[in-house]
C-alpha cells in the first residue's frame, strides 16, 4: 500500500539539515549507520521529558493509543475528536496538509475554537532543527486547522524544569520559506541523488547518520 504522505516534520527538518537526505531518506535508507548507544540514551531521555510534560494534561487522549503507527487512522481519529464541541486535548494529533503529516506532541482545541500547540525537546537551547521542526508543523497547522492561538516549545532547564517559549510569530514568518523548502524537496525526489559536498551541514545539528555513506560513495553503490 502506498503512503498518503510524503513528508513528515522529521524528513522535512533532515531536508533543511542537508537537500541530498531527502533523496537517501526516501531512496537509501538501508545505507543509514544505526544510531550508537548514546543516540539512543538521549532518544530515551527525550521521551521520558515529553512524557512528564504530558502528564501535566491529565484529560488529554492520546490518539496513538487508538490507531496503528502512522496510519490515516490518525488523521481520522484526529479530526473527529475536534470535531467536538468546547476543550479537546490530544496526544501525538495526526494533522495533514496535501502531502504532509505531522504528529504533534500536545494540540489543545480551547472553547472559542482556537488551539495552542506543544512541541516537546530535552534540549536547553532552540537549535535550527528545532526551530524548522515548529515552523514546518506550524504551517500544516495552520493551514489543516486554521485560528493558531499559539504553537510553543517546550524546552529543559536543569533536570527537568519547563521553559515554554512562544514560537508563533517565528514560525509565521517562515512560513513561505517552508512551502518553498517543500517544492524543492517534491523535486528532489523526481529525479538523482543530489551532489552536495561535504561540509559543516554533515554534523550541524546533527551528526548525520549516511556519513559513512557520502565519505565512502566512490565505493558505494545507491540503486533506487
Ligand atoms: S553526510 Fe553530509 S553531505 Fe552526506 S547526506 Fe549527510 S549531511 Fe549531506
Amino acid at each position: 500500500m502506498s503512503r498518503f504522505y510524503t513528508f513528515t516534520k522529521t524528513s522535512f527538518v533532515r531536508g533543511m539539515q542537508c537537500p541530498k537526505l531527502v533523496y537517501l531518506d526516501k531512496y537509501c535508507s538501508k545505507l543509514r549507520t544505526p544510531p550508537d548507544r548514546d543516540t539512543l540514551l538521549r532518544f530515551r531521555k527525550g521521551r521520558e521529558f515529553e512524557q512528564k510534560f504530558k502528564d501535566m494534561f491529565p484529560n488529554a487522549v492520546d490518539v496513538k493509543k487508538h490507531c496503528s503507527i502512522r496510519s490515516i487512522k490518525y488523521v481520522e481519529f484526529t479530526t473527529n475528536a475536534l470535531a467536538a464541541e468546547g476543550c479537546v486535548e490530544l496526544f501525538e494529533a495526526g494533522v495533514l496538509h496535501g502531502d504532509i503529516l505531522v504528529l504533534t506532541d500536545v494540540l489543545r482545541k480551547n472553547d472559542d475554537g482556537s488551539y495552542d500547540i506543544f512541541e516537546v525537546k530535552h534540549s536547553e537551547k532552540i537549535n535550527s532543527a528545532i526551530a524548522w521542526d515548529v515552523a514546518v508543523q506550524y504551517y500544516v497547522c495552520k493551514n489543516a486547522l486554521g485560528n493558531i492561538n499559539s504553537f510553543n516549545i517546550v524546552n529543559r532547564r536543569g533536570d527537568d524544569e519547563f521553559v515554554v517559549t512562544d514560537m508563533t510569530a517565528e514560525a509565521e514568518e517562515k512560513l513561505q520559506l517552508v512551502h518553498e523548502n517543500l517544492n524543492a524537496f517534491r523535486e528532489i525526489l523526481q529525479g538523482f541523488e543530489p551532489e552536495v559536498p561535504m561540509g559543516p551541514q554533515c554534523d550541524e545539528p546533527y551528526v548525520c547518520d549516511f556519513k559513512r555513506y557520502c565519505m565512502a560513495k566512490a565505493d558505494t553503490q545507491c540503486s533506487m
